[in-house]
């Protein structure tokens, strides 16, 4: 296929801000420019993620100039796709007119974690700013996000979208390399091990594709949703159990033969999920959390500690998992579409917001088309 050598590009570009609380207004910003080893991405689409909504109404995890990311000219976002339009000095890994999904975290790339591949628990995270900033970058959390139209990244967070995906579908490969980042602290090769994953949202609904994909067996999803459920059951979920009607644990246990599962992904963010996950496992089992309470919540630890059992957190998509997810999605191992229910342009990014914020008409991922004004 011919490649397109040059593109036009502005001199401005829309771009949303974050003002108060809650507030985002339209302005007009600078198409910034690329560096050393880095690319300029037309932004043609970015699903707006729940951290999305937790960092327009209460700042953090974004941390702008050491501080909370309000009032000053922060654009957010982060589950970004897109196409090259210039390159920085020094990159040959891409050219122009590829389409790309953009990690969002790119680390420093000079602390141990970022040199363990650990990139989303930089060391050096937000520090971004002051006399001497060390270079650490996460898209829509201490940089500029993807609610605008252009963004420079670094070629070390770019995955090739194939020309067969859809811009809306290959938004969720970060979705899914967050998904795939958890199946990797539980044990990686999951292939012949049974999995619950509990909360069927997005990262739910991809952990069980993507758990399907690597030939875990059963995959159980819990949700008090029916029609989230509905969903993961397309993505390849073995059983579907409705919390909502049964106890999980017990369910979860009867759809694997009256034992407990090898691993839990944990996905809702529950009150009673840690405690729930603890019991779903068999003794020695693992549980990943990948999602988080708004209230510090209690744990029954004598079961964790009787049972062997082991308990991680995981922040995002590190350790390259993003690739790996592009690679599942791009053989088509699973179709993630199911997932992306809502599309609005990015005028309408208040109202896109309203939409995954109140889950409206069955809201799953909703995608804003950045080029749409
Ligand atoms: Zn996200
Ligand atoms: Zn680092």
């Amino acid at each position: 296929m011919a490649r397109v050598l040059e593109m036009d590009i502005p001199e401005t570009m829309k771009a949303w801000v974050l003002g108060d609380p809650d507030q985002l207004r339209p302005v007009e910003k600078h198409v910034p420019h690329p560096g050393v080893a880095e690319v300029l991405v037309r932004i043609d689409a970015v699903a707006i993620c729940a951290t999305d909504l937790e960092i327009i109404s209460h700042g953090s995890p974004a941390l702008i100039d050491g501080e909370l990311p309000f009032n000053k000219n922060f654009t957010p976002g982060h589950e970004y796709m897109g196409t090259i339009v210039a390159l920085g000095p020094t990159v040959d890994e891409y050219a122009v007119g590829d389409r790309i999904a953009v990690e969002i975290h790119a680390g420093c790339g000079r602390c141990p974690r970022c040199r363990m591949g650990m990139y989303t628990s930089c060391l050096n995270y937000g520090a971004n700013f002051g006399a001497f900033p060390k270079g650490h970058r996460a898209n829509g959390y201490t940089t500029d996000g993807a609610f605008t139209q252009y963004a420079v990244n670094h070629v070390n967070t770019l995955v090739r979208v194939p020309d067969n995906m859809s811009d809306e579908v290959a938004t969720l490969i970060v979705t899914a390399g967050t998904a795939t980042y958890g199946l990797d602290v539980l044990g990686g090769l999951v292939a012949g091990n049974s999995l619950a994953v509990t909360g069927a949202g997005p990262i739910g609904l991809l952990g069980v594709a993507v758990g399907k994909a690597l030939g875990a067996g059963p995959v159980i999803l819990t949700d008090i949703v029916g029609e989230r459920l509905k969903i993961g059951t397309r993505l390849g979920a073995d059983h579907v159990i409705n919390a909502a009607r049964e106890s999980a644990v017990e369910a979860v246990q009867r759809a694997n033969g009256g034992s407990g599962v090898d691993f839990v992904l944990e996905c809702s963010g529950a009150p009673r999920a840690v405690d729930e996950a603890i019991a779903m496992v068999n003794r020695g089992g693992r549980v990943c959390l990948a999602a988080f309470s708004h209230r510090p919540v209690s744990v029954d630890i004598s079961q964790i500690v009787m049972n062997n059992i082991y308990l991680f957190g995981i922040r995002g998509e590190g350790q390259s998992a993003v690739r790996r997810a592009a690679a599942l999605m791009a053989q088509q191992k699973f179709d993630a579409s199911p997932v992306h229910t809502h599309t609005f342009p990015l005028s309408e990014l208040p109202e896109a917001l309203r939409h995954a914020r109140e889950k409206l008409n069955g809201a799953i991922k909703v995608v804003i088309r950045n080029q749409e004004w």
